[in-house]
């Protein structure tokens, strides 16, 4: 098994001199577009202008303030949707390579164990956040340095969410995650791992303990499957579960040798490199729609392809075939005409979205002290967004909780961070 390849992060980090000479490719825009473009308030216009001027403290300083997982989205941001996008560059030749320079600073930061963010005295109201994926961590360090007793209520043993269950580590390495979390925990944040809210303790338990505000930040946690013929064949799984399992374990996960992945997004790419990563022969990928539609980055549809992935478009799956119980074909059929085609497999993965599962089971969302955040609530599901919504729920709970919100504030909050 080539766990080597699977837990090496792919992207080379820029050098000192790359970084400088990527600096000053900037124009130093007076509207600053790129940071009108990021979600979470990053201000790569601000670091990148401290960067150029070689104030790497500076521009640490301005990626900590204003992003708790400054080093997790300088990795995993769909920067071409967002900063990158937007770069007045793009109008000449490219665009700033912003993720890369954020990135290299963030290492900076790591590598001298930079401390921008310091802890505060917590004299203030109980808080509780339900999930520690990116939307509740972030949300949890602003209410912490604003001097909140929060406590992170986490279903799974490792805290994280999809950061930690979801997104290889040749894209996110376990470490980069880890050490943010290790952050947030220095300011005070405290976590209750194996412990789901709705099921082992329930909301009015918490107010009966004294917490008075409570964050839903619970994600998007169930797969979804196609419910096709021979889809409960031995060796036909779910793409997060195989995921979550592959991460866990550090790639010791079972794989087969001729896998077929469906679906079109980040998750059916990861699926089919982190297959590929972990030894399978051969990796397909089949999607219903045309490749322009498919909804995961360029980035991503690059790196499966540079690892010889074929991607099958136009196609849906109609049944998998088996032999004594166990995965041997899929039969697909055309979306835009009545081609049909069947492809060897011993494994397929469906990949094809998550869903929310019981929201209401956890909270009464219409209570004023209830506030939202993250997937369940965005439309975008990215961990930028993630993280805006986790800053906005904050600024919403401190209202709240400071009697700044009137009563049309506080019920719009419940509604949701946008
Ligand atoms: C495989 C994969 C790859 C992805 N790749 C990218 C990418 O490259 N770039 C990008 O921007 N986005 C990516 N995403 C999307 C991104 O990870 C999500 O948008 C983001 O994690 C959402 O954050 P969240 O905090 O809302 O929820 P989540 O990350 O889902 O975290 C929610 C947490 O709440 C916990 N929880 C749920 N219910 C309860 C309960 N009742 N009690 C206690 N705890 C509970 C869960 O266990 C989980 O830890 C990817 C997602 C996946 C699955
Ligand atoms: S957080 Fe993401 S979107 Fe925002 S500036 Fe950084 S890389 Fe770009």
């Amino acid at each position: 098994m080539e766990n080597g390849k699977y837990l090496e992060e792919t992207k080379k980090p820029f050098t000192p001199l790359l970084a400088i000479e990527e600096a000053a490719r900037c124009l130093l825009c007076h509207d600053a577009p790129c940071s009108k473009a990021c979600p979470a308030g990053t201000d790569p216009a601000k670091f990148i202008r401290s960067l150029r001027f070689r104030n790497l403290k500076g521009a640490v300083e301005t990626i900590r303030t204003n992003n708790p997982l400054g080093a997790v989205c300088s990795r995993v941001c769909p920067y071409d949707k967002y900063c990158e996008g937007a770069c007045s560059r793009c109008g000449i030749d490219k665009p700033i390579r912003i993720g890369e320079l954020q990135r290299y600073l963030t290492d900076y930061e790591q590598s001298i164990n930079m401390k921008v963010l310091e802890k505060v005295e917590l004299d203030k109201e109980k808080v509780a956040v339900i999930g520690a994926g990116p939307s509740g961590l972030t949300a949890a360090a602003a209410l912490a340095l604003k001097g909140y007793k929060v406590t992170v209520f986490e279903e799974k043993d490792v805290l994280g969410g999809w950061l930690s269950y979801g997104i290889p580590p040749q894209r996110l390495p376990q470490e980069v995650v880890e050490n943010e979390i290790d952050y947030i925990k220095e300011l005070g944040v405290e976590f209750k791992t194996g412990c789901k809210v709705g099921k082992d303790l329930s909301i009015d338990s918490l107010r009966a303990e004294g917490y008075k505000a409570f964050l839903v930040a619970c994600g998007m946690q169930k797969g979804k499957l196609v419910d096709i013929k021979g889809s409960d064949l031995e060796g036909v799984v779910n793409g997060v579960d195989f995921l979550a399992q592959a991460k866990t374990t550090k790639g010791d996960v079972k794989v087969g040798n001729h896998v077929i992945v469906i679906g079109g997004g980040d998750v059916a790419m990861d699926c089919a490199s982190t297959a590929k990563l972990l030894g399978a022969e051969d990796v397909k990928i089949v999607y219903r729609r045309t490749i322009e539609k498919m909804p995961a980055s360029s980035e991503e549809k690059e790196y499966v392809s540079s690892l010889n992935i074929p991607i099958f478009t136009g196609f849906k799956p109609a049944e998998i075939t088996g032999k004594d119980g166990k995965v041997t074909a899929l039969k697909a059929e055309g979306m835009f005409d009545a081609s049909k085609m069947e492809l060897g497999a011993d494994m397929v993965i469906f990949a094809v979205g998550q869903e929310a599962e019981n929201v209401d089971g956890i909270a009464d969302l219409k209570s004023t002290d209830v506030f939202t955040s993250g997937d369940i609530v965005e439309d975008d599901k990215t961990v930028v967004q993630a993280v805006a919504s986790g800053k906005l729920a904050a600024e919403k709970i401190e209202a709240f909780l400071t009697g700044k919100a009137g009563l049309d504030e506080a019920a719009s909050a419940k509604e949701g961070v946008r």
